[in-house]
């Protein structure tokens, strides 16, 4: 075969890639179909269906040849995927930490993929890097820091997280030598995914101190100064200090202001995580009890959670941009020079990635196209479902953590008779099988505790009167039975 009959040939099939606008507009109708069948039917479904095959179909359909029909492949997703287990976009989504999955932001997903512009350096891609720089210094300005901060779209709080810890062992200059006498502080409420950037980071060698916290969970202040002073007699440096803006698990805040002047005075770098809690600060009450979280070095928050968008997007703050760039800078050092503050920085420099998605569209459009008012009432709504869900709860005769500080409630049945830990397991189980709503639990001092989190965007009023109303039924099928033994 000649050259150019291969290359024709060749040109045949791989022309198939680019569907013609017919093709084009049949299989965009069956997945707009599909989608539109999911989003109405998420008022009346459930949050949680269990399933026991979990997806395995999936697993009958390998990668071949060959290609599949459209509606095979959405009803393989359908049935494998969008099916079993947890509903994340479902407002009955009311354990972990709730997901989003805002309209708009799947429509700015949806053009960044057709368009596939370039995000990764500004010079490539100069609109879609001051799109992200853009609504990096919005969010910097949300959070009271300086403009001249630098961040950049993560694929959520994790990343951001290590990002972040990162820059401040650079910043702090932790190195082999000093590296077991560098001391971290954090409580054990802080987020697992501190810890693992701790270990990523190369810090695992540095002595840990997990600092006391008071009655509702926050770090004590005074603690904190003592185990640093001690440490600094024994001849190790305090480095670095982790505080929460909202744990996930109970949703307390550190108190910030008290930890940056201990900060301060020590020279350790402050990071707050606010993944969960930090969009909080778009209401007055937020912004009330999230005072302080500006004085930190460096910031994580996550627009998939308070921000309601769908999983994939978490945002890093770091004051000191000279400092994030030295840990992350691309191509050479040289290039250091260009990052002067009226310029637009490139998410190369200031991350571990290169090529990455567009993730500032799906930021961008939602914002846009909602304005910010119904996002502050979003979460306004939030704070006080989760008041409503404390007083109810109470009046149920539930026993409960703290007044929620956020949207997280912490609470749990004491039965008369028999191990409250069963008991409690057993609550959880009966509403998980129930599948209208979704929680999840913890463990505090040992006790098994069920958690309330409100973050979807799709919880209301209802949804809350849903779970008080399984969580009623569940008690009096368990009490009976109870009895009956
Ligand atoms: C969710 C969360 C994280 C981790 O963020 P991911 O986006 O899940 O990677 C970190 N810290 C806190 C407080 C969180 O709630």
């Amino acid at each position: 075969m000649s050259l150019k009959s291969e290359i024709s040939r060749l040109e045949k099939l791989s022309r198939k890639l680019e569907p013609p606008p017919t093709l084009r507009r049949k299989v965009r109708g069956e997945v707009v179909s599909y989608t539109e069948a999911f989003l109405n039917s998420l008022a009346e479904g459930k949050a949680y269906q269990s399933i026991s095959d979990m997806g395995i179909g999936l697993l009958s359909e390998p990668v071949g040849e060959k290609p599949l029909p459209v509606r095979k492949a959405l009803k393989l997703l359908k049935h494998s995927v969008d099916f079993p287990a947890l509903n994340p976009a479902s407002g009955g989504h009311l354990g972990y930490i709730p997901g989003g999955g805002l309209y708009y932001a799947s429509l700015g997903d949806y053009m960044a993929d057709v368009t596939n512009r370039y995000a990764g350096v500004y010079y490539a891609g100069p609109g879609a890097v001051r799109m992200e720089n853009m609504l990096i210094r919005w969010v910097a300005g949300v959070v009271g820091y300086p403009a001249s901060s630098a961040g950049n779209l993560t694929s959520g709080g994790s990343i951001a997280n290590l990002i972040a810890i990162c820059t401040a062992r650079d910043a702090k200059r932790v190195k082999a030598a000093t590296l077991s006498r560098s001391v971290i502080y954090l409580t054990h409420q802080a987020h697992h995914s501190l810890e693992k950037a701790i270990r990523i980071a190369g810090l695992a060698e540095c002595p840990i101190r997990h600092v006391p916290m008071d009655k509702a969970y926050r770090m004590d202040p005074l603690a904190l100064q003592q185990q640093i002073k001690e440490d600094i007699r024994n001849g190790l440096i305090p480095f670095l200090l982790i505080a929460s803006a909202g744990t996930t698990d109970v949703g307390a805040i550190d108190p910030m202001p008290e930890l940056a002047q201990i900060a301060k005075k020590h020279r350790l770098w402050f990071h707050v995580d606010a993944a969960y809690g930090g969009f909080f600060v778009l209401t007055k009450e937020g912004k009330r009890k999230l005072k302080g979280m500006e004085k930190s070095d460096s910031l994580v928050i996550d627009p998939h959670k308070g921000l309601f968008l769908p999983y994939g997007i978490g945002i890093v703050l770091v004051k000191d941009r000279k400092q994030m760039n030295a840990t992350h800078y691309y191509q050479a050092n040289y290039m250091q020079d260009a990052l002067s503050a009226t310029e637009e920085p490139s998410p190369a420099d200031l991350s571990p990635e290169l090529t990455k998605h567009f993730r500032g569209l799906r930021m961008w459009l939602p914002l846009k196209l909602h304005g910010l008012a119904p996002f502050r009432a979003c979460l306004q709504e939030k704070l006080l479902l989760a008041r409503f869900f404390y007083e109810e709860i109470r009046k149920l005769g539930f026993e409960t953590g703290p007044p929620p500080q956020l949207s997280v409630v912490t609470y749990r049945y004491v039965p008369p008779k028999g191990d409250p830990n069963i008991f409690n397991k057993k609550l959880l189980k009966f509403v998980q099988e129930d599948g209208h709503v979704f929680i999840s639990s913890t463990l505090l001092e040992e006790k098994f505790i069920l958690r309330f989190a409100c973050l979807s965007f799709r919880t209301h009023k209802s949804t809350v009167d849903t779970l008080l109303k399984v969580l009623k039924r569940a008690m009096v099928r368990l009490m009976k039975r109870g009895a009956q033994r």
